[in-house]
């Protein structure tokens, strides 16, 4: 995929990719073996029908070829550019085997392009009203997944957001440099056009509960909050000024515009030694931005060695490109103040890798060697946790893991009328394991919706014989 040049793209918000021609994407779907039992589809959490897509762009039906991709996916823009390809859908591709599998994640993203571009595809044709009405807790990719599934088939859907824009991490989280807020907002529109109603600036658990969306008439709720709240790593010095959160340092530049201060009044913080702590998408997007604020060195500080990455492999090779630097088996040990109370340095201990964990990576342990980084800015980029706001808000709502909701395979809580899905039920997952468990949730609340009906048939008739 061609790209923009490092050294000019770290000074400034530019996408960094600029995704494939239509010569190389018919080139590349030529390759494709249309295999009758596809590895790709398994790989995929939606199961999209990838041959058949692929096909069409042999054929060069484009528009055809988009259709065949929203029958599953509704965010084609954002996944082609965001999923971890190489470990779902490419990872599985048969010619990976031996030589270089299919650019499937690619070739999503020129349809989708092409379709901006060039594309006259009809406006969807809004669904006939069934009468009934769905609230939807939350405007990221499970949100957005449920919410357009149940308007195709004519529920009334209000989503209620917290935030000021919609979107979720899709544009508080993932930098423009690598999803560009106007492909987030066609796809907004999108879900808009089916008929879905957004309310942003409302945070359920606190303007108003599920209990009172319930007395309104919503005859169901889905949950999909995501896991926002920070994680910290319990070391001294976490507190001092100049240590960021990265969720909260990404939201600051992407959704408050901090990068353009004083034009918009939400400041950050400019740093010229930066130590990013983590390994992850998450690090690496702040990491980036870090050095488009101007930061001299940014330092992405690892616990585990360059394999065990979990970060997209394009991501790590774009940061490498733009000067990031990569201080792997670290593990930060004290953050140091100067005499102001800001950050100053960060004592680190080195690592060895012993036996795998339960994940299957090896574990770090300290080789007792310690060593000490000059940095001025430190961010945190190990995790994210479950915000209790809406959860402690349900009462006898089961949750695990400390936070996080639990859920059938269905999306199901173990309370009635109640649904939840994406990283508040998984905990931080990627936007099409969010998507996929929005399509579950959207089968079984319309299931449900439906059982409703029929025991509500049930019980009128004995009085209707009367
Ligand atoms: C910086 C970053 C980079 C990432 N990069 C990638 C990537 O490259 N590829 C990938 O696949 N995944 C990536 N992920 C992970 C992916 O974005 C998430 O797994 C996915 O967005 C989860 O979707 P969700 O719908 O469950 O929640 P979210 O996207 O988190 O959306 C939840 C929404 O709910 C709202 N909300 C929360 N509480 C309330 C409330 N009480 N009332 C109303 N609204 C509320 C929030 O404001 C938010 O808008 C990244 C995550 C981050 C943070
Ligand atoms: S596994 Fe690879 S070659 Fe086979 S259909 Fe899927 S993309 Fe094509």
């Amino acid at each position: 995929m061609r790209t923009r040049d490092p050294k000019k793209r770290a000074k400034n918000f530019l996408e960094v990719s600029l995704g494939i021609t239509e010569t190389q994407a018919v080139k590349e779907a030529k390759r494709c073996l249309q295999c009758k039992r596809p590895k790709c589809v398994e790989g995929c959490p939606v199961e999209i029908d990838i041959p058949r897509f692929i096909s069409m762009i042999r054929e060069k039906d484009y528009t055809g070829g988009l259709q065949v991709i929203r029958e599953y996916n509704l965010l084609p823009a954002i996944c082609g550019r965001v999923c971890p390809q190489e470990n779902q859908c490419q990872g599985g591709c048969i010619l990976g085997k031996k030589k270089t599998p299919i650019a499937i994640g690619a070739l999503e993203r020129f349809l989708a392009d092409y379709e901006a571009a060039y594309g006259d595809a009809e406006a969807p044709v809004k669904a006939k009203p069934n009468g009934h009405k769905v609230a939807v807790i939350g405007s990221g990719p499970a949100g957005l997944t449920v919410a357009s599934d149940l308007a195709k088939l004519g529920y009334e859907i209000t989503i209620f957001e917290a935030l000021h824009e919609p979107g979720g991490v899709l544009v508080y989280g993932i930098p423009e440099f690598r999803l560009p807020k106007k492909i987030i907002q066609g796809e907004i529109e999108y879900v808009k056009s089916l008929g879905v109603e957004i309310k942003v600036n409302w945070v359920v658990g606190r303007t108003e509960t599920i209990d009172e969306l319930f007395e309104e008439g919503y005859e169901a709720a889905f949950i999909g909050t995501g896991a926002g709240a920070p994680r910290y790593m319990s070391i001294p010095g976490e507190n001092l000024n100049n240590v960021y959160f990265a969720s909260e340092f990404l939201t600051r530049v992407n959704l408050m515009k901090a990068d353009r201060f004083p034009e918009y009044d939400t400041p950050v913080k400019k740093a010229t030694n930066v130590a990013v702590i983590g390994g992850g998408n998450v690090a690496m997007d702040a990491a980036r931005t870090a050095l488009r604020l101007g930061a001299k060195n940014v330092y992405i500080v690892y616990r585990r060695s360059e394999y065990e990455l979990p970060s997209r492999q394009e991501e790590v090779e774009h940061a490498k490109e733009e000067g990031i630097k990569f201080k792997y088996l670290t593990s930060p040990k004290e953050i140091v103040s100067d005499e102001k109370g800001y950050v100053k340095a960060m004592i680190c201990d080195r690592m060895v890798l012993c036996e795998p964990d339960p994940s299957g990576r090896r574990r770090p342990e300290c080789s007792g060697d310690e060593f000490t980084m000059k940095v001025d800015q430190v961010i945190m980029a190990i995790g994210q946790a479950s915000n209790p706001i809406l959860t402690h808000s349900v009462k006898g709502l089961n949750l695990w893991g400390g936070g996080y909701i639990e859920v059938d395979e269905n999306g199901a809580t173990n309370l009635p009328g109640i649904f939840a899905g994406g990283d508040i039920a998984t905990g931080a997952a990627t936007v099409i394991s969010a998507m996929g468990a929005g399509k579950r949730a959207a089968r079984a609340i319309d299931s449900y919706i439906k059982s409703l009906k029929v025991s509500l048939r049930k019980k009128r008739k004995p009085s209707a014989a009367k």
